[in-house]
């Protein structure tokens, strides 16, 4: 399976980052050896001073498709649920620098936390509340109604450059509140007020 992800989707997050608003989805990709495994806690790599959290809805491809118009979208999943898109945000300014791919940033070991999946019909994709938690304290709260491209819209664009298979997991993008993690932060996320992780950061 493949983990696609879009950055930059959400307004505000744009803003706090001082990016710019894209013209399309920025997509990149995270390989299967990025997911922290269940319950195991998240280690800050040793590359990095600067581990941020994004908190991100999550959807779970369920059959193969290419080229898929949105409005065929919801065909393809299933399942909707939350994670975190750690990012190594020192080595990414150093990738955006130089014009450099944000793999090391983004697709590490343990980058890509998924919590619990939940039928779609239970949530209204488009009008979904998700929530992290760092020790207890909200850290970053958002709606997908936020989102400058909708769910249906991101499957129709990643599906022309990438064969959506059964099981991959899009990244949906995060919205503002991103910061840093430090050992022993607790990190819990809620989608549509349901805890979806809680993961220890050493
Ligand atoms: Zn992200």
């Amino acid at each position: 399976m493949k983990i696609i992800c879009i950055g930059r989707n959400y307004a505000k997050h744009i803003e706090e980052l001082e990016n710019e608003k894209p013209e399309h989805p920025v997509v990149f990709l995270k390989p299967d050896s990025a997911i922290l495994p269940r319950k195991n806690p998240f280690f800050i790599p040793p590359f990095s001073n600067d581990v941020h959290y994004e908190v991100e809805v999550l959807v779970k491809i369920n059959k193969v498709g290419k080229y898929i118009d949105a409005k065929f979208s919801h065909k393809y999943y299933d399942e909707i649920g939350l994670g975190i898109d750690f990012t190594a945000r020192d080595v990414q300014a150093k990738c955006k620098e130089k014009g450099l791919p944000w793999e090391k940033a983004k697709a590490f070991d343990g980058s890509a936390v998924i919590g619990e999946f939940y039928p779609k019909e239970d949530v209204e994709i488009n009008n979904l509340n998700f929530q992290l938690f760092k020790n207890d304290e909200i850290v970053q709260d958002g709606n997908t109604q936020a989102m400058l491209w909708k769910v249906d819209e991101l499957i129709a664009y990643v599906s022309q450059y990438f064969t959506l298979k059964k099981g991959d997991i899009i990244f949906t993008g995060t919205p503002s509140g991103v910061g840093k993690v430090s050992e022993n932060d607790t990190l819990k996320g809620l989608l549509a007020g349901k805890k979806a992780f809680e993961i220890r950061v050493k």
